[in-house]
Parts: structure tokens; C-alpha cells; sequence
């Protein structure tokens, strides 16, 4: 990629898009373009298509996303669903109509089947049911990975799917709402300590086996591909490493310093009890996660505080 050509980063403002701008600034890409929110509407097609006309982003990366938690996943499936069939369809039909060069879609996880074999390879797309609790989302991701696939065969436009695991880090959601279990819980755990309360909830069981990804090795990841991949097949990207609800529960006490118990509702839903992806396509390609979770998580609570201290964290 032509570190002196215009590329959009779509969803700069949200977890993975700040990290992405972040990483591409420390390499030397110079012209990063940033729409703000209240200027540029992805849902909108004409006005996506207006951007593009002007600013002919030489490259795209889909960032932006309507995202969210297990809660907010199964109780939103309209937005889920609707925003980001919109969102994804104007920036990718736009990259083509308007000359990108190459387009990166990120996906997620949760696009594979709910009782995938584990570590879940690439290959298990489509191969079953999914998890009832984010089907809308998935089933917009997929639709999302099924455009940039046919843009690639039909037109031969190298547009690249990346299937990150579950993200954390900072700039994250730490609304309890809308969370997902990593600042959340980071959140309840540091406000129990400050209250002095003596023991923290836990939704579900604990038992769920969830891998986790630092933002910044997604970023890294991310211009690794855009620089280096040029494939039709979609790339997992993980840290290869899974943990237990209740083990991340007891690590998260740990980095916060809360030494009371934790309390399992085991009334709120576990979604898929198993997520782990395998990942060596990307490791085949010569990409490692480097950042530790206890090290990630660390780094992520001292951001929530300094954010949360100064009132600018998002909740
Ligand atoms: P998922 O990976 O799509 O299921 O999304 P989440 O990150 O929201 O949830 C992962 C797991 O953590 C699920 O089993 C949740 O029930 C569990 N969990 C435990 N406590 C919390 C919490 O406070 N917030 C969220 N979002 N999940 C929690």
C-alpha cells in the first residue's frame, strides 16, 4: 500500500477503528481519512457515495460497526441486523464503484456455527446453526464476508475479510448495558472495591471459554494483512489462548486488587459456551499476538481509570 494515498478508516471513533488509525499513523501512512460521525452517516448510501466521489479513498477498512454485548445483541436484532447490512454494503459497493485499491471488512467471531469443532477454523462458516443470542449480528457479518468474496470473484477487486476473537482494550464500551464481559466486569470490579462492597455479579455460570484479543494486536494485525494478504478466504485473528468466564473474573480482581467474591447469576444467559479460534492461517502467514492478557487487561484498567477520573470514557 502507497503510504502517501488517502485511506479511510470507517468507525475510527470506535474500538477497532481507533486502534487501526493509531497503528497506520506509527507506520508512516499519512493520509488518514476520518470522517466525523455528524458529517458522514454510513447508513446513508447517497452521502457515502457523495465522500467517496471527493475524497477516492485509495484504500478502505469496514471498522465501523453497531456493536455490542450478549444483552444488547439479543435485545436490539433490528439494529444489529439492519444498521449493519447498511453500513457495510454503501462502504463496500462504494470502494468498488469509486477505484479502492483494496478494502479490509472485519467480521467477527461469532459468525460461526454455535457447536463448531474447537479451535474453529475458517472452513466452519455456514457449517451449522448459530449462537441464538447475536444471530443478527453474525448473520450481517456474514453477509458482509459473502460481498467482499463475490467483488473478488465476480471483478476481481481484492477486497480481504479479517475475523477478529473478542476485542478489548482501551476506548472500549464500559457501559454495563451494552459491554461486552471484559470491561464489564473491569468496571463492576473497580467500583466494588471503591464502594467496599464484598462481592462482585457475574452473569451466567462462568463456565463459558471465551479468547480474548488486545486491540493493539488487532491493529497490528490488521495493517499486516492490508499490506501482505491478498486472498478471497476470510483470516481468524486470535491471540490462540482461551479462558473461563470465571478465570477472567478472578484475573480481572486480581489486577484491580479487590480481594472480596464473586457471585454467578446463573439466570442471565451464557451465549456459546466455547469460543476459540483457530488461527493458523494467520500464524501460516507470519502474524503473531504478542500482548499477555494480564498485561492487556492491566494497560486497559489504567486507561478506564484515567478516562473514567477525567469523564471522557463512553459511560
Ligand atoms: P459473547 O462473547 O458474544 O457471549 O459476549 P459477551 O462478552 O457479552 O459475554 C461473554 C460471556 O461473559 C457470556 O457468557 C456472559 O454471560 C458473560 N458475562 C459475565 N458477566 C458479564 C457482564 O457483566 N457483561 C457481559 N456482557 N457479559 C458477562
Amino acid at each position: 500500500m502507497d503510504k502517501q494515498k488517502p485511506i479511510l478508516v470507517a468507525g475510527h471513533r470506535g474500538l477497532a477503528g481507533g486502534a487501526i488509525v493509531r497503528e497506520l499513523a506509527a507506520a508512516g501512512y499519512g493520509r488518514l481519512l476520518r470522517p466525523a460521525r455528524e458529517a458522514l452517516d454510513y447508513r446513508d448510501r447517497e452521502a457515502v457515495r457523495r465522500y467517496f466521489d471527493v475524497e477516492r479513498p485509495a484504500a478502505v477498512v469496514v471498522a465501523a460497526a453497531k456493536v455490542g454485548g450478549i444483552r444488547a445483541n439479543n435485545d436490539f436484532p433490528v439494529e444489529f441486523l439492519l444498521h449493519n447490512l447498511q453500513i457495510q454494503n454503501n462502504l463496500i459497493e462504494a470502494a468498488a464503484d469509486f477505484g479502492a485499491e483494496k478494502l479490509l471488512f472485519l467480521g467477527s467471531s461469532c459468525i460461526y456455527p454455535k457447536h463448531a469443532e474447537q479451535p474453529m477454523r475458517e472452513e466452519a462458516l455456514l457449517g451449522g446453526p448459530l449462537e441464538p443470542t447475536n444471530e443478527a449480528y453474525a448473520v450481517a457479518k456474514i453477509a458482509g464476508i459473502k460481498l467482499c468474496q463475490a467483488y473478488f470473484r465476480q471483478y476481481g477487486r481484492p477486497f480481504i475479510c479479517a475475523m477478529p476473537t473478542n476485542l478489548y482494550g482501551p476506548g472500549d464500551n464500559f457501559d454495563l448495558a451494552g459491554s461486552h464481559v471484559l470491561p464489564a466486569l473491569l468496571r463492576k470490579v473497580h467500583e466494588a472495591k471503591s464502594a467496599g462492597a464484598r462481592t462482585v455479579q457475574v452473569w451466567g455460570t462462568g463456565r463459558p471459554l471465551r479468547e480474548f484479543l488486545h486491540v493493539d494486536d488487532l491493529a497490528s494485525a490488521c495493517r499486516f494483512l492490508l499490506e501482505n494478504y491478498c486472498g478471497m478466504e476470510i483470516v481468524n485473528v486470535g491471540s490462540g489462548q482461551e479462558v473461563s468466564i470465571r478465570q477472567l473474573a478472578e484475573l480481572i480482581c486480581e489486577v484491580v486488587g479487590f480481594g472480596g467474591g464473586l457471585e454467578f447469576d446463573s439466570g442471565a444467559p451464557d451465549g456459546t459456551p466455547r469460543k476459540l479460534l483457530d488461527v493458523s492461517r494467520l500464524t501460516g502467514l507470519g502474524w503473531h499476538a504478542r500482548i499477555p492478557l494480564r498485561e492487556g487487561i492491566a494497560a486497559t484498567y489504567a486507561w478506564y481509570r484515567a478516562a473514567y477520573d477525567a469523564g471522557t470514557a463512553r459511560n
